[in-house]
């Protein structure tokens, strides 16, 4: 188990839990998501640090932040990053931020804070890759540390016929440029067992556990290790 991803969720007073799906967009919209992603950066720092703390070698290497292009827009994003990491004193090489094709898509600010991150030492991944403004240029030219394949090309890798093939071209991308893969929602071990043969090695997905509030890592381990995958960190 090398890392935990922070997916917020709302517990409302009178409607309950509300999904993500429906306030996310909205956060954006109305610019709040520049306070809340900031909430959530804060919070993810903060317990990952927590959990080193208190668990030592137990607790997960790194934890990914999803950031959304409005975040990403702003001039003092990264100043921002940088003061929550002095903060929490997580070190910066345990956070990665995770933003989508489409946010970097257009360079400019954007890509500027990408940098600013890569300087700090924070860890950079593409998220859902595969599905936005999918360009391969975009590899060469804007820091990236770790491609997200997107779950739509794990859904139906078991199948025969051209399922894998867009999987299996990314696993090479990933490797050729010296890229750390992950593929995205995995819920069987099938799915699991047929990433491994194509070569992927961090896995993530319901298949290993399903967003908690208070995850149970040793729990994880087990799941995987119960699962008869031999899960290796990548050479280097
Ligand atoms: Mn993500």
């Amino acid at each position: 188990m090398r890392a935990v991803e922070a997916l917020i969720r709302w517990e409302h007073p009178e409607r309950g839990l509300v999904s993500p799906v429906q306030f996310v967009p909205v956060a954006e919209q109305n610019g709040l998501i520049v306070e809340l992603g900031a909430w959530i950066l804060q919070t993810a720092c903060a317990r990952l640090g927590a959990w080193r703390a208190e668990l030592g070698d137990r607790a997960p290497e790194q934890v990914s932040v999803n950031v959304s292009a409005r975040q990403l827009a702003r001039p003092d994003f990264a100043a921002g990053v940088a003061e929550t990491l002095a903060v929490t004193g997580l070190p910066a090489g345990c956070l990665t931020i995770e933003v989508t094709e489409t946010a970097v898509f257009e360079g400019g600010q954007a890509v500027t804070a990408l940098h600013e991150l890569r300087a700090l030492g924070v860890r950079i991944a593409l998220d859902d890759f595969g599905t936005g403004h999918s360009s391969l240029g975009l590899l060469q030219t804007v820091p990236v540390d770790t491609l997200k394949v997107d779950k739509s090309f794990v859904d139906r890798i078991t199948e025969a016929g051209r399922h894998a093939v867009i999987a299996e071209a990314l696993i090479q991308v990933s490797a050729g440029l010296g890229l750390t893969a992950v593929a995205e929602g995995v819920e069987t071990a099938e799915q699991a067992a047929a990433l491994y043969r194509l070569g992927y090695r961090l896995l993530q997905g319901y298949h290993y556990g399903r967003p908690v509030a208070d995850p149970d890592f040793d729990l994880v381990r087990a799941t995987v290790a119960a699962g008869g995958l031999k899960i290796t960190p990548p050479a280097g």
